[in-house]
């Protein structure tokens, strides 16, 4: 069975195709040609995910799945959510989205927060979601070096460290995506 994951990232698709049976190929955006952005204009991380694995499913006639993630913060009624890529402006990078977050909170005493990750899969007819939460704390600065996005300010429950101090395996053991993919994959090895 040949599936569409609707990535660019070639670290994500690695990721869930050494963790999927082998009866399955997992084939990125770039291995079937598409190399336009797609739009992701819905205003839930359900949405988004959901348009992505539209576009491939309607455009190149594969079975898909997409993921989106947000970062939801308690005191911000869970601003950035879906638009964490683009918090800071639509060409900010990730220093800025941060330091954007860090000023908003201030002194904000409530600092709890979580990762969300959704995955939307279409297979035939039928469309499946996938959901995995991180909760934990935003940090007061940045700490660490290591991940992308907002790992240097959040710290998971139960650790001392931020994601971006963590190892790459210590975050995917407990992370927001890998959660949802082990949903997948655990949904694949029940099916096919
Ligand atoms: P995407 O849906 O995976 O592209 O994630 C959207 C945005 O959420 C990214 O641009 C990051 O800013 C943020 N994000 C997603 N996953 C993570 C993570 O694991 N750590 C830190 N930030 C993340």
């Amino acid at each position: 069975m040949q599936l569409v994951f609707a990535t660019h990232n070639p670290n994500k698709l690695k990721e869930i195709q050494a963790l999927l049976p082998d009866t399955i190929t997992v084939l990125s955006l770039d291995d079937i040609g598409c190399t336009e952005a797609i739009p992701e204009t819905a205003k839930t991380l359900e949405g988004n995910a959901l348009i992505k694995a539209n576009y491939v499913k309607q455009k190149y006639g594969y079975d898909c799945f997409a993921d989106d993630t947000g970062l939801e913060v308690e005191a911000l009624n869970n601003a950035p959510g879906v638009y964490s890529a683009r918090y800071a402006g639509f060409d900010a990078n990730s220093d800025a989205n941060m330091n954007k977050l860090l000023s908003e909170l201030k002194d904000t005493t409530n600092r709890n927060a979580r990762f969300r990750t959704v995955i939307a899969l279409l297979v035939g007819n039928e469309e499946f979601f996938f959901t995995g939460i991180c909760n934990g704390k935003i940090t007061k600065e940045k700490r660490g070096k290591a991940g992308f996005g907002y790992d240097p300010i959040f710290q998971p429950n139960g650790y001392a460290r931020t994601f971006a101090e963590l190892t790459a395996d210590e975050k995917n053991r407990i992370s927001h995506r890998g959660k949802a993919m082990r949903e997948l994959i655990n949904f694949f090895s029940l099916q096919y």
